[in-house]
């Protein structure tokens, strides 16, 4: 059954802190009287026995101890798939958080594929001194070994370091500027979803630490969400930044993607 984790951790956010306080900001939306609990694949999604809400972790949340949570998270979530083959789903924290989410993934998953949704790669090898940073954390998912696909959708960043990285990691990219891309998501085996509430244009999520104009609209992103193919075992949803939102916009559409990932896990279990 899916399980909710909020994972409060922004220390490795390298602009702007905030998304910490975001997984309380996604349940009051998610919970929100003004729309329906149902996902468009028409599941309640929010009925008690559709998912479990584990709360939040307990965490430090400092530079100093990043290792510690890192340790902490990678503990719960692997408890989690321990669990009646549970299907965790985290709600961040800034996008380092996936590094130690994949840690407890990957002995369970050998032939895992991710499904990243961002606006950056997040492949550098370090970012201003720090290679646990928020742009680091699918160089280290690679080098790692820890899957054996990984697509990213709606890139639209790219710099030299990052094709380089790219290339040496045999990343398949799908840049925004070439979407829609349906048929580049038709993968097989156990999938692993990332949504980087930046992959959408700032015009929808002002709540996000780095605006990037020219980004999905929540339609695009829904449907290329619905035409993922293969299992969703996990999945996360990171950098909603409620300190940078306008009237709650940003938590509202965070929910209703998680809605529709949840959707699609439980027709699929
Ligand atoms: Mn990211
Ligand atoms: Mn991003």
């Amino acid at each position: 059954m899916p399980t909710i984790l909020g994972i409060p951790l922004d220390v490795n956010s390298s602009y702007l802190r905030g998304p910490a306080r975001a997984p309380a900001r996604i349940r009051e939306a998610f919970r929100c009287d003004a729309s329906n609990g149902w996902s468009e694949s028409a599941v309640d999604v929010t009925s008690a026995d559709a998912l479990v809400d584990a709360g939040d972790l307990n965490l430090v949340n400092s530079k100093e101890k990043v290792g510690e949570d890192f340790a902490e998270i990678e503990h719960a979530v692997g408890t989690l798939l321990n669990k009646d083959k549970g299907q965790p789903i985290l709600l961040g924290g800034d996008h380092s958080i996936t590094y130690p989410i994949l840690k407890a993934f990957a002995p369970q998953y050998p032939a895992l594929t991710i499904v990243h949704f961002d606006a950056h790669s997040d492949l550098y090898n370090e970012f201003e001194g720090s290679r646990m940073s928020h742009a680091c954390p699918f160089a280290r998912i690679m080098e790692n070994r820890l899957v054996r696909r990984l697509v990213q959708i709606g890139i639209r960043t790219l710099n030299r370091h990052q094709q380089e990285q790219a290339e040496k990691f045999e990343v398949e990219i799908v840049q925004m500027r070439d979407l829609p891309a349906y048929n580049r998501l038709q993968v097989r085996g156990p999938v692993y979803i990332s949504f980087d509430m930046d992959v959408l244009d700032p015009a929808f999520v002002p709540g996000i630490s780095h605006r990037e104009p020219g980004g999905m609209t929540v339609r695009e992103a829904i449907a290329h969400l619905h035409a993922i193919e293969g299992t969703i075992v996990g999945a996360d949803i990171v950098e909603y930044n409620p300190a940078q939102d306008i009237a709650g916009m940003t938590g509202t559409v965070a929910a209703k993607i998680l809605k529709e990932i949840l959707g699609k896990m439980i027709a699929r279990s």
